[in-house]
Formats: C-alpha cells, structure tokens, sequence
C-alpha cells in the first residue's frame, strides 16, 4: 500500500490519488494479485493519473518480486531500488523507513525546500553537489526509532509550515535551527541599528559565501533581502516544452445496435502513454498546410477516404511535463462497415460509455 501510494503520488496532488489509490487497492490488494493483472487493465484504472510509465512498472515489479523474489518484498532502500522497476532513491527510502522501519532519509521537493532553507543552501537545488549533499543530511538527521514518522513530518513540514510562497516561520517548530530565519533576523537587527545610528556588527564568515563554493548562491545572485528565506531552494531556469503537433482523426459510425461508435486505434507498447488507446493520429511536421494534413491523415487511415471528406472540428492543446502538444482534430462519419489496414491494429470499435472506460489520456478525452 506504501508502494502504491508512493508511486501514485509522484508528480501528482493527493487529492487527485486518492480516488485511484482507494480503486487500485480495492481490485488488486495483494502483490499476488497485481502480478497477475494485464497491462490493459492496469492502463484502464490509470486512465487519468498521467505518466502512465507508472503504472506499468508498478505491475512489472509486482511480478518481478512474485516470479523472481518469492513473493518477498525487498526491505531496504538499497535493494528495493535495485531490484524494482519504477522505485527510485526516494521511493525506495520512503518504502524502506515507512514500513519497514529502515533508518534511512527521504529527499522529495518539500524535503529539498526545507534543507535548503534550514542550512541556507542557495546553489541550484537540482545540481548532484546539492542534491548528494540533501541526501547525506536526510540521513544524518533521520531518527533512528521511528524513520518513517520522521520522514512523512519533515514532507509535511514542507507541505503545511515551510511552504514555497509565503512559508509561516513564527510558527515553524524548527525555527531555531533555522539558518535562512536566523539571517532574516540579523538584516532587520543590522537595519534598525543603522536606523538608530548603532555601529553595526561585522558579517559572520557564514554570510560573506565562500568563492566557488558548491552549495553557496552564485556570485551572480546573491542573496534578495525582498525574498527573505524564500531565496532559497534555488532553482535552475525550467526548460521550455517542446511544441508538437498531431492529427487525429475521429472516426464514427452507427453500430449494429444503433448506438454511434468510434474507432480506437492501441499505441505502441513503449514509450509516451504506452499501450493506451486513441484515435488514429498521425505527428505533423511544423506548418503544413491544411490541405496537405487531410491528404496524409486520408493516406495514413489506410482505406480509401477522400482526403475531403474529412471535416476539420478543431485544435486541442493538452500539456504533457514536457510537450505542448496541439491535436488538430477532425472527424469523419462512415456509413458502411470498413476493413482496417493492419497497420492501425490493434484497433476496435467503441461506444462513448465504452471509450470513457477504457484505458484512454486525458489528451484524447479532451479530443
Ligand atoms: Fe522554513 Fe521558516 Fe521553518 Fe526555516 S523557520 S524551516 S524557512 S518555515
């Protein structure tokens, strides 16, 4: 269950999980039981959770540990990152000193915030130096008896106290072991003595960062007496999103229950959303001409389809963590039953109530 929630909760808000979570444990509660559960199955249940790779690794570890490890969960960090598909260092430490009581630390962003603050830690929070130095001070400061409390305090002190914006230091019950509060508090004692005409105190060394240091602010962005102790974590500048640009063709006919249907076409096994299913989508190259994207969406269908008759609907745009993806849709209603080219296949009809259940993104429920 630590696991799961773990895994679920990567990129993604609690409030969002826990319907997933609630689902995923009611219909495999066992380790036994998700090793035998399909990868479509699994992809039906995460329709909507996004990075969908997840789920996937999640069902190929449980068989691992079934088929290879005799059913026995790995019990410390080290093993469970070596041995799992999926689990990383912080999944791993959080399994390992949540339920099984290894004494080992977890670094997540709310941890990463906290550590920095606490020891004024300003270089780039997601360069190795800092990020080898998080973790050897995760470890060091873990509580020996109860880690796994320990841990889920300090991610929830980041959380509710230590927040990004407007965190709430007078509140905050590590404040004295708090070294960006500490030297808040020096600037406005170092600013109210010159107000008053009191010889200032000399900078500790401390303050003055030392040349190159790897954990100090750069040189080029020394500390903001405006952000106070939000100078820190620091952050490298995000990378853009690569643009891309897809089209996707909804095909619909009329079932032989009378119901309109629609074909879903399964992606590859690897990569971006692997195995779920969409409509035929082609990628386009940037700044192809309308006419030119019917002719390829017709060619790609595979059967005879006048590049004409297929209507233009409109645009989606749906963001993935790193592409901003346009769908350019368009539609096309056939009135006799098609064969289909086996290069679309896997492939099936489905009803809307039928295509609400299955294992489809949120980018094709926007379609
Ligand atoms: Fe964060 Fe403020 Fe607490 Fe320091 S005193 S750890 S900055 S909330």
């Amino acid at each position: 269950a630590v696991w799961v929630s773990e895994i679920m909760l990567q990129q993604t808000q609690v409030a969002t999980v826990i319907d997933y979570y609630n689902r995923w444990m009611q219909k495999w509660p066992t380790l036994q039981a998700l090793a035998q559960a399909s990868l479509e199955e699994v992809n039906k249940l995460w329709a909507g959770l996004g990075y969908y790779s997840r789920g996937k690794r999640l069902q190929e570890a449980a068989r691992k540990v079934v088929s290879e490890l005799d059913g026995r969960m790995p019990r410390t960090a080290e093993d469970l990152q070596k041995l799992l598909p999926g689990v990383g260092r912080y999944t791993a430490g959080a399994i390992a000193s949540i339920s099984y009581g290894q004494a080992t630390g977890v670094v997540d962003g709310n941890v990463i915030r906290v550590l920095c603050r606490l020891r004024c830690i300003g270089a780039d929070s997601s360069s190795p130096a800092v990020i080898d130095q998080l973790w050897d001070m995760a470890n060091a400061l873990v509580d020996r008896s109860r880690p796994g409390d320990f841990n889920q305090a300090l991610m929830e002190l980041g959380a509710t106290v230590c927040v990004p914006k407007a965190p709430l230091c007078g509140e905050c019950p590590v404040k004295q072991h708090c070294q960006a509060r500490r030297r808040v508090e020096k600037e406005l004692a170092f600013a109210s003595r010159k107000l008053f005409g009191k010889p200032t105190p000399v900078p500790d060394v401390e303050d003055c960062g030392v040349g190159g240091c790897p954990l100090c602010p750069p040189a080029a962005e020394p500390w903001d007496s405006s952000l106070g102790v939000t100078n820190f974590p620091r952050k490298a500048a995000k990378k853009q999103p690569r643009t891309a640009r897809t089209a996707t063709c909804v095909l619909e006919r009329r079932g032989c229950h009378g119901a309109l249907e629609y074909l879903m076409v399964q992606r590859p096994s690897s990569g971006l959303l692997a195995g779920l299913w969409e409509f035929p989508s082609l990628p386009l190259t940037q700044g192809l001409q309308e006419e030119k994207q019917r002719e390829m969406l017709a060619d790609h269908l595979g059967w005879p389809v006048m590049a004409g008759a297929l209507r233009l609907i409109g645009e989606v745009v749906h963001i993935f963590s790193h592409i901003h993806q346009t769908y350019v849709v368009y539609s096309l209603h056939l009135d006799e039953d098609v064969t289909l080219d086996p290069a679309l296949s896997p492939s099936c009809w489905v009803t809307e109530e039928e295509f609400h259940a299955s294992a489809v993104s949120t980018a094709m429920k926007k379609v």
